[in-house]
């Protein structure tokens, strides 16, 4: 046996040789679902008992206690903050998944939401008693307009991808108003996954246009693809390889000659705001990531705020509510009638994500202008510092300097029995949240990482120092270190694919059958 499998054997042995005899590692303990806490009679509130009611649910009246698990409120506390402690969050650490931008949210940002003239608003309050909101929502668009060159703006979609849905709605609906009928989007294979999606929902044949050898949209496969049935062309910039679309305005020229849109996610404009006006670029449509770009707070599923911005040729089709100004008077407009005729409808209820609006707000205020260019361009440095810095070891999927995320892939894992995914789990083990994985496609077992511009350079470094360490132990030939990674965590390996495709979603007493879930 060889000694760097010795070592192997080493790297894998169980972290500590103690056993407790209450499964709680140290102070980290373990915690039962909250239906297993349940006793019977248990609360943490006294309701007094309810008058006698007749109910006129007919045949819907409950016949079973409702089944919620009994607690004192002590009880209920210690549950919910035992459970907080097993997530991992930007305010905990450096947070490098790529294509997600996992900001810093600035405690100002929360400060200013919660003011009670903005936490204590209601949708349905008169207009007259909200026009500091909606001023508020109308300095917001004057910034987007001003930061994109674009001069169209709908506020409502409540993240990326209903913005990239929200605005090929608009687009079918500008061509369908000059009677035109196309059916084809063209989507970049260097775009975001959900591009293609959209394209699909919003009813649209999807082809690919492939990637050249930069990473990049390949402008003479796009040029030979377009033609008259061409509704619109979808990519993302930069794209999911980190990379500038250097070569956008003439592929947008070729796209317009073609009678056609250009469609651009705009979710990773962290890596151009204050630089680059997309307007500029011939975009005529593009979706921002407030809870990306402008550091409102994201994960777990939102909450999120998406807007989509808009070419003069565009703007009439966007969706209610809009606001509209009068005078000193701002009004939202509800119907379509008027300068809303062309609307295509509406995305959701009511006008956006208010609370992402005063926080993406209060981010630009406290920036600057001037302090949003720098933004993009720490977010760039600091990228392109860990793509030089961990270059050697891993393998850069492209040449050349990345923008505010750098991609690798799994060159040089090979021979190694590391898989990319054993290699990110293990980064789970040094301390950090790993790195996307498996995305984008163009590359095979992708390595994303997006390190955020508000890093450290002692966090950088360590984050660094991690990786590079990881790579040497996989060299090395220790590979049991990363199949059974991550070690230290709470839990080991899930079985991700199982809980994605038959989701236990509902808590049973142990003694009853469990029916189909
Ligand atoms: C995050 C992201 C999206 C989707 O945005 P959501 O707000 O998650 O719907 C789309 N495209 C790119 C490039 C993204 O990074």
């Amino acid at each position: 046996m060889s000694h760097s499998s010795d070592l192997a054997r080493a790297a894998s042995a169980p972290a500590s040789p103690v056993v407790t005899a209450t499964g709680h590692r140290g102070l980290d303990r373990e915690e039962a679902l909250i239906f297993e806490l349940d006793a019977e009679g248990r609360s943490g509130v006294d309701l007094p008992e309810p008058p006698p009611v007749t109910p006129r649910l007919g045949g819907l009246a409950r016949r079973r206690p409702i089944g919620l698990p009994g607690l004192a409120e002590p009880q209920v506390v210690r549950h919910y903050v035992r459970l907080s402690r097993r997530n991992y969050a930007i305010d905990l650490g450096l947070y490098p998944l790529g294509s997600c931008t996992m900001k810093h949210n600035p405690r100002l940002n929360e400060k200013l939401a919660r003011l009670p003239g903005f936490a204590d608003l209601h949708p349905l309050q008169p207009e007259e008693t909200t026009q500091g909101a909606l001023r508020l929502m109308h300095e917001l668009t004057h910034w987007l307009t001003t930061l994109c060159g674009m001069p169209g703006v709908a506020l409502t979609p409540a993240a990326g991808a209903q913005g990239e849905l929200c605005g090929l709605l608009c687009i079918r609906a500008a061509l369908r108003a000059g009677g035109d009928q196309r059916q084809v989007v063209l989507v970049a294979d260097s775009a975001h996954g959900t591009n293609p999606a959209t394209a699909a929902m919003a009813g649209y044949r999807v082809e690919a246009v492939p990637a050249n050898a930069r990473g990049r949209v390949d402008l003479q496969a796009l040029k030979a693809r377009l033609g008259p049935d061409v509704a619109a062309m979808m990519l993302t910039n930069p794209n999911t390889c980190g990379l500038f679309e250097d070569e956008i305005a003439e592929a947008a020229a070729a796209v317009h000659a073609a009678g056609a849109f250009v469609y651009c996610d705009g979710a990773n404009f962290n890596a151009l705001v204050g630089r680059v006006r997309p307007g500029d670029l011939g975009i005529d449509c593009m979706h921002l990531n407030l809870h990306k770009t402008f550091s409102t707070p994201h994960g777990g599923g939102g909450p999120g705020s998406g807007p989509v911005m808009l070419a003069a040729a565009l703007a009439p089709y966007a969706p209610l509510p809009f606001l509209l100004r009068e005078g000193e008077r701002l009004r939202l407009v509800e119907r379509r009638e008027g300068e809303a005729a062309a609307s295509f409808g509406r995305m959701k209820a009511f006008h956006g994500q208010m609370g992402m609006f005063i926080r993406a707000l209060a981010y630009m205020l406290s920036h600057g202008g001037d302090g949003l260019k720098q933004v993009a361009e720490d977010a760039v440095l600091t990228a392109n510092y860990v793509l030089a810095r961990v270059g050697d070891v891993l393998s850069p999927s492209f040449p050349g300097p990345c923008m505010h995320e750098c991609l690798f892939d799994d060159r040089f894992l090979k021979g190694t029995g590391v898989t990319t995914l054993d290699f990110a789990k293990a980064l789970i083990d040094e301390g950090f949240h790993p790195m996307t994985m498996y995305f984008p496609l163009v590359v095979h077992g992708a390595l994303l990482i997006e390190p955020t511009e508000t890093e450290s350079l002692d966090s950088l470094e360590e984050f660094i120092a991690a990786l590079r360490h990881l790579a040497a132990e996989a060299t090395a030939g220790r590979a049991e270190r990363f199949t059974g990674a991550p070690h230290l965590a709470p839990r080991r390996r899930l079985d991700e694919t199982a809980a994605a495709r038959k989701p236990v979603l509902r808590w049973r007493p142990p003694d009853r059958p469990r029916a189909a879930e």
